[in-house]
């Protein structure tokens, strides 16, 4: 038994939003009672007490869309790239990298990945893997990484046919293998989807293809017009919008991710609705590739189930909101805009996304919920009460003001120290990995 206790109990529960001097008590993986903190405490006596010292309990940030793959791209000096445009970033940049990891770049890039999120409160991500350099057992490799730091993951390898159809069928076969080997996996703590770069590098026989060998609870993850050449190639090559020849595959549907939708008309939303498809928006990656603002806002008040993610750009959810909280406004040139649709998107789209993966209850603190939880070091200088409690975190915390991560009923860090890992040893793995991969790059 543990007890997570004095602290303002940010529950996401609308019969009870916030708990003055609050505790969460979890028995084993699930949390048994949310209540005040002496009441919790005179009923648990015996428990582990971690004292949150007068900061949030919150439950844990879900990540709906990661790339564990980017990570040794920080810092990374590619000889020549200058990119003109979103295709030269993914040609010159991501694919570069990704033709070039091994199986152990990728479980250290992994491990990195994974220590960053528990840092900034983050226990469960949907990540979008790519390395076809080492496609065979490269899921298997992160999946490695994701038990021995304790962080929930849904994974998939992007299929594409960009490094020709041999590493297309591979790649294919790499996620019907690991999804099935998910399926049996009743930790609650790994799921496997079937993942697809975009459909610009994607022919009709590898849809097929990817079609005849998913296993039907696993659903499609695919990157959809984060560029508007991602548009112009469907347009050209098959004479019809990206998300209708989505449809002519079969890949939409209750089970599958779209990341991005930038380019996407009222049709194509229209159809996303009706499959009760999910979407995911990344506004920070969108920014930062130049790739333009997504529709998000509309897509929300449309009802399509639409969450948050990183796209490997930061680790950090409070990030992520921040930047999506200020985009839209600047985008749609209204103040008003995005303050109840993304903190919704963050804390409740990201929960029923995962609840479409992992049977668990998840973003929530309430009794019978999955024991996913962080305490954040917070001291708010106005009066937090129930109806403000987003504002307070949008301008007041950043990830890494969390100070206790606990994923299933796990304490995965304490005090800002992890306890799983040597997190100094793994740190230095990766940076030697990453100098070799960078060596092996530029000597191309
Ligand atoms: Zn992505």
């Amino acid at each position: 038994m543990l007890v997570l206790g004095n602290g303002s109990v940010i529950t996401r529960d609308a019969a009870c939003p916030l708990i003055e001097n609050g505790a969460v008590a979890i028995d084993k993986t699930t949390i048994c009672k949310v209540g005040r903190t002496e009441e919790i405490r005179s009923a648990y006596p015996q428990s582990e007490y971690i004292d949150a010292e007068g900061g949030l309990i919150m439950p844990a940030f879900i990540n709906a869309h990661e790339h564990i793959y980017s990570s040794f791209a920080r810092g990374l000096s590619i000889t020549g790239y200058d990119p003109k445009g979103f295709l030269d970033i993914l040609d010159g940049m991501w694919w570069t990298i990704d033709r070039n990891l091994t199986l152990h770049d990728t479980y250290l890039s992994a491990m990195a990945t994974y220590i960053d999120c528990i840092r900034n409160g983050v226990t469960t991500i949907f990540d979008h893997h790519a390395s076809f350099g080492s496609i065979e057992g490269s899921l298997f490799e992160i999946e490695k990484a994701a038990k021995e730091t304790g962080v929930r993951s849904c994974l998939c390898y992007e299929i594409s046919d960009r490094d020709g159809t041999d590493k297309a069928r591979e790649s294919v076969m790499e996620n019907a293998e690991f999804i099935r080997h998910a399926l049996k996996d009743d930790t609650g703590m790994i799921a496997g989807m079937m993942g697809m770069h975009a459909q610009f590098t994607i022919s009709d026989e590898t849809f097929e293809l990817a079609a005849a060998n998913k296993p039907e609870e696993a659903g499609y993850h695919i990157h959809v017009a984060e560029g508007i050449e991602d548009l112009h190639h469907c347009l050209k090559n098959h004479g019809k919008r990206i998300v209708d020849r989505l449809m002519d595959h079969g890949i939409l549907g209750e089970k599958t991710l779209l990341g991005h939708c930038i380019y996407i008309n009222p049709h194509e939303m229209d159809l996303i609705k009706e499959t009760d498809t999910m979407v995911v928006h990344n506004p920070e990656s969108n920014m930062g590739n130049a790739c333009g603002c997504p529709p998000t806002m509309e897509l929300v008040h449309r009802g399509i189930l639409t969450g948050l993610g990183t796209d490997g750009y930061t680790h950090d959810m409070m990030e992520s909101f921040k930047v999506a909280n200020v985009l839209h406004k600047h985008h749609l040139c209204d103040p008003n805009a995005a303050w109840s649709e993304v903190p919704q998107m963050l804390f409740e789209n990201n929960a029923k996304i995962a609840a479409r993966y992992f049977k668990r209850e998840l973003g929530v603190l309430k009794e019978g919920a999955s024991g996913d939880v962080i305490i954040v070091d917070y001291d708010p200088l106005t009066p937090l009460n129930k109806n403000n409690i987003n504002g307070h975190l949008v301008f007041g915390i950043t990830g890494r003001d969390v100070v206790t991560t606990v994923a299933n009923g796990e304490v995965l860090m304490k005090d800002r120290r992890l306890t799983k890992v040597d997190v100094e040893k793994v740190m230095a793995d990766c940076r030697q990995a990453a100098e070799a991969l960078a060596g092996r790059i530029n000597s191309r």
